[in-house]
């Protein structure tokens, strides 16, 4: 058994005490949308055949098509686009953005520059790479103010007759920012939409599903997409994306997907159906895991004399825990110690390496059962100042007090506290 020197342990035991009303505040959201998921189960009669998988065409593959009404019921959209086709969250995203824009028309991002993984399928005019800008949609951005909130007098400035859609990401990413909660997202469609009412308002859901009781969708967001191997999938789901809203973007953006003409109507599910459904009536449970982790993780962190955000006691809108260490051999010894805690690739230790399209060394933990599934126990940290560790997921509260409880030691034993 894993041994922790008694500083620590006292550290854990306060955090723990500090975060109590928290945890019951998440076990509230947590019961909302459990119950949520299980109704629109119940709703679309869900039984063991919509479980069996497809092949060829798969034409009339019930399980999927019922997939997609439960998916857009607990999204409170009008359908629902959710398959093992979409390779990443990525590929979900820029599926619905070449979906639903034209030629000439133009996309504004207002919350500031979006996902690093974004920026290609932006890319440029003339990139020759068949980007949006390539295709003749042009891209604008509003930076959000100094206070993290939306420039509404830059967007106000921005929007002109081309703007077709208007870009939101809910969470923060890998930004020192914060995260924008679905009421702020629903107060941006009201305000966007009476600037210009036909405008199609995009958020990029990805890290935020379930960590609420309501998603965007709920409150007037058309259009939104998110990765399976994050929340909604509950880690069960082994890759796939969503995207949920009104039904005639989600049919443009399923043209897209396969053909027009064709959208949702084939794609064989092959042995994934299962594993998306039973991953969507965990994630509730699951990410309520990951949120609890997060929170001590703050607070723990703040009693070791480390800046957290969000503080233990903000609200929360993602899994996405930040950390600022003031030491690059901090950081590599966090990142060090969530990797030892992992049950999968445990014995690995990462390094800090060039990893392409990124200006600095990063450094990552991810010891997942699904690569690169981030409902699961992961931390990501460009090498440089301010020295700030990215850390979300985990399937279980335990593992997380573990990989936290691993990184502190870790820290200790390299005298780094
Ligand atoms: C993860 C993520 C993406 C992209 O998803 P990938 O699966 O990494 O391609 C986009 N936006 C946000 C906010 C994300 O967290």
């Amino acid at each position: 058994m894993a041994v922790f020197a008694e500083e620590i342990v006292h550290w854990l035991e306060a955090a723990e005490r500090q975060v109590e009303s928290r945890s019951r505040d998440v076990d509230r959201i947590v019961d909302q949308n459990q119950w949520k998921v299980i109704e629109a189960f119940q709703r679309h009669q869900v039984s063991d055949y919509h479980f069996a998988g497809s092949t060829g065409y798969a034409y009339n593959d019930r399980g999927r098509e019922v997939l997609d009404l439960v998916y857009a019921d607990v999204f409170g959209a009008e359908a629902a686009l959710v398959r093992p086709h979409f390779a990443s969250g990525t590929h979900t995203i820029a599926t619905a953005l070449f979906g639903v824009l034209r030629p000439g028309d133009e996309l504004l991002y207002i919350t500031g520059r979006p996902y690093d993984t974004l920026h290609k399928v932006i890319g440029a005019p003339g990139d020759g790479s068949g980007s949006l800008q390539d295709f003749g949609i042009t891209y604008n951005e509003t930076a959000l103010l100094p206070t993290g909130e939306v420039d509404w007098n830059a967007v106000q400035a921005n929007i002109n007759e081309r703007t077709k859609v208007i870009g939101i990401q809910r969470s923060r990413g890998y930004d020192w920012r914060d995260s924008f909660t679905v009421a702020q997202i629903g107060e941006m469609v009201e305000r966007v939409k009476a600037i210009k009412s036909d405008l199609i308002v995009f958020v990029d859901n990805c890290y935020g599903e379930f960590t609420e009781e309501q998603e965007p969708t709920q409150v007037g967001a058309d259009l939104i997409a998110g990765s399976l191997i994050k929340n909604p999938g509950g880690g069960l789901a082994e890759t796939g994306g969503y995207i949920c809203g009104r039904s005639q973007l989600v049919q443009l953006a399923a043209y897209r997907l396969t053909a027009p003409g064709i959208g949702g109507e084939v794609g064989a599910m092959l042995g994934t159906t299962r594993g998306i459904y039973q991953g969507l009536f965990l994630a509730p449970t699951i990410v309520g895991q990951a949120v609890k982790g997060s929170i001590l993780a703050a607070a723990l962190f703040e009693r070791a004399g480390f800046e957290s955000r969000p503080g233990w006691n903000d609200p929360r809108t993602d899994l996405i825990q930040a950390i600022a260490f003031t030491k690059s051999e901090q950081l590599i010894a966090f990142v060090q110690g969530i990797q030892r805690a992992a049950a999968v690739d445990g014995h690995v230790v990462p390094e800090p390496w060039d990893m392409p399209g990124y200006e600095h060394p990063v450094i990552m933990a991810a010891g997942t059962f699904i690569q690169g599934g981030s409902l699961e126990l992961s931390a990501d940290a460009p090498i440089r100042a301010p020295y700030i560790a990215y850390m979300q997921g985990g399937l279980t509260y335990s593992h997380v007090k573990f990989g936290l409880l691993t990184a502190l030691q870790t820290m200790k034993d390299r005298n780094l506290l």
